[in-house]
């Protein structure tokens, strides 16, 4: 059987026409298999949903009860049937809860990995490489200059600027869902204890990541704090809320950015961050191209973000490589546009 004739990319999202589902629709759909939470991925709307219990559970606190006419919680490894073709979900080490969706159609299998990173984070499943005949990858940082390093040494900075400078509030900016948590938990594993605060954005999906076992210390809102105590503290922020009027109730704030983007100084620079720290929940240059390899796919196909580059190495390398075309994917977790509910004070 042809791949193109399992998936293929229609206007609502990655169709597949023999198991009657769409990975990750744009548009409302009749059955929607969704890789992760991210608003660009996982959109209300449809009729079935089917997707982790963690990104179901995220829909629901985003999107209110009715984000769906029914819903379908599939585990790690779970083997599941949808008209001609057969379905299992594998870790992407993304966010908590994110999946690759491998789908099996005769002897044919194509894994869409949705988003993804082969580095290491606390706070979800580490990604599994799953071998298959076609790769579907994004490409959010699809080019060579991008190379995340470790994050761990990226939180060292924020600590050594947090001792440096007790006089002054650190104000971290984070994408809500996954980045916030990850940077909190990386804080811990390096023995950082004092209580961290939060902007009233973040609490609810914090929360949520606590209920899911995952241990991120002491956490206290900022909402309500007087100016003077918050002076040596550490705030998470959505990015958006590190350049606004939010920021007066903090004494001389130090302003931080996690981001991939912050590999490009220039974008730093813009955004009027003092203290680029680059940690990405993306896979870098290396973690792209070794992780095509690894799947022994022979053929990929490349997602949203920066295609040109990685179609070019994979046809280097004797793959059969194409974009995919894919339009409305532009990650929350790491793109300049700001989800909705982040805006919010
Ligand atoms: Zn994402
Ligand atoms: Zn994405």
């Amino acid at each position: 059987m042809r791949p193109q004739d399992i998936l293929i990319p229609a206007p609502a999202g990655l169709c597949c026409k023999p198991g009657g589902f769409h990975i990750d629709p744009v548009r409302p759909v009749e059955r929607a298999v969704i890789t992760h939470g991210h608003s660009d991925h996982a959109r209300p709307g449809h009729g079935a949903v089917l997707a982790t219990q963690e990104t179901l559970d995220m829909m629901r606190l985003r999107y209110g009860d009715n984000f769906a006419s029914s819903t379908q919680a599939v585990r790690y490894g779970e083997e599941i049937t949808l008209g001609e073709v057969k379905i299992k979900f594998h870790p992407a080490g993304h966010v908590l809860g994110s999946a690759q969706i491998a789908v099996t159609c005769k002897d044919t299998c194509i894994v869409a990995s949705g988003d993804y990173k082969d580095a290491i984070d606390p706070t979800c499943t580490p990604f599994e490489v799953v071998p298959c005949d076609v790769f579907i990858t994004e490409a959010t940082f699809g080019l060579p200059v991008f190379r995340h390093g470790d994050a761990a040494d990226e939180v060292k900075k924020l600590l050594a600027s947090v001792a440096l400078f007790p006089e002054r509030a650190h104000l971290v900016g984070a994408y809500s869902l996954g980045k916030a948590q990850r940077v909190i938990a990386l804080l811990r594993e390096q023995g950082y204890d004092a209580p961290i605060y939060l902007h009233g954005a973040m609490e609810t999906i914090t929360r949520y990541y606590e209920s899911r076992g995952i241990a991120l210390g002491e956490l206290r809102a900022v909402q309500g704090m007087k100016k003077a105590d918050l002076a040596g503290t550490i705030t998470l922020a959505p990015p958006s809320a590190t350049s606004d009027i939010w920021t007066r109730r903090f004494p001389d704030p130090v302003t931080a950015f996690a981001s991939g983007w912050m590999r490009v100084r220039a974008r730093a620079r813009q955004r009027g961050v003092e203290l680029p720290l680059v940690i990405s929940d993306h896979a870098d240059w290396d973690g792209l191209t070794a992780t095509i390899a690894a799947t022994g796919a022979g053929e990929v196909w490349v997602t949203h973000g920066q295609e040109d580059a990685l179609v070019h190495w994979c046809k280097t390398r004797g793959l059969a490589a194409r974009p995919l075309d894919l339009v409305g994917y532009g990650d929350e977790g790491e793109s300049e546009v700001v989800a909705a509910d982040e805006a919010e004070a």
